[in-house]
């Protein structure tokens, strides 16, 4: 099958919770390798359209259609399994665990009980150096051993990215990954962002402006549940339409 220049579209996607329209016929086209923003004011939906990404909520109309194939009806370990990842919440590893044990208990989850079964010192050790590698790409090689409840916020999510990274993504979703922030973490984590975004393809939930300016190819804004304007930061930002929705008006 030859890949179009769109790897994840959405048509008409809609989810109602008891009559309230959270998302609203919302036509998404992300390109495959870029880095996509999707922003827009509290409510607007932009949670939601994550957990239909994912399948964690079942939409109720519309199609998601991911390398040309209809993932409207597939379970969420099978979209995973296609290379659509969230980034794991921190509350998902073990903060008493270090820094490289977390890394490799995410592995092991991508590897699945086959491991388990197959389990032998090569495999521990090609783990450990997948382990590392990955650290490593993460700036946190002097943290392998570090046990993670004692890593600042901002190391932190670079860990979590690692952990995502654990199960090699294809489309990456960052859900405010810069989120509580100081300002050397944020600078910390945007590089990280573009830097692990080489070979992939980013959509992430993003509230900081100066952020999503600096490395967002495209933007999608919501608002109410429905597009209300896409395109580069330079077209979006200078949008009447947008200006007026961050000014609450
Ligand atoms: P955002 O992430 O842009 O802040 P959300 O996707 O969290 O927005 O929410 C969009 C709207 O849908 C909000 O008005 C929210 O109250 C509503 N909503 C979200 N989840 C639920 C739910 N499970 N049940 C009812 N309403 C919901």
């Amino acid at each position: 099958m030859i890949l179009g220049d769109t790897i994840l579209e959405t048509r008409g996607l809609t989810k109602e919770f008891k009559g309230f329209t959270a998302v609203n016929g919302v036509n998404l086209r992300v390109r495959r390798g870029s880095i996509h923003a999707l922003i827009g004011p509290n409510g607007a939906g932009k949670t939601t359209c994550f957990n239909l990404l994912t399948k964690f909520l079942e939409p109720t109309a519309g199609q998601i259609v991911f390398n040309n194939v209809d993932i409207t009806r597939e379970r969420p370990a099978q979209i995973a399994r296609r290379g659509v990842i969230r980034s794991f919440q921190i509350s998902a590893v073990f903060p008493h665990l270090t820094v490289l044990q977390n890394v490799r208990i995410g592995l092991q989850r991508t590897l699945g009980t086959a491991y388990h079964f197959w389990r032998s010192e090569r495999t521990l050790h090609r783990l450990d150096d997948r382990a590392r590698e990955l650290l490593d790409q993460v700036g946190l090689t002097d943290f392998v051993d570090t046990r993670t409840v004692e890593l600042s916020y901002g190391r932190k999510r670079a860990l979590e990215i690692a952990t995502t990274l654990a199960m090699e993504p294809e489309l990456m979703l960052l859900d405010e990954p810069t989120q509580g922030m100081g300002h050397e973490d944020v600078d910390r984590v945007t590089a990280l962002i573009k830097k692990v975004s080489a070979g992939r393809t980013i959509l992430m939930v993003e509230h900081n402006m100066n952020v999503i300016a600096g490395i967002s190819d495209t933007i999608t804004v919501l608002q109410r549940g429905e597009v209300l304007a896409e395109g580069s930061y330079a077209e979006v930002s200078k949008n009447p339409l947008v200006m007026q929705a961050y000014m609450g008006s």
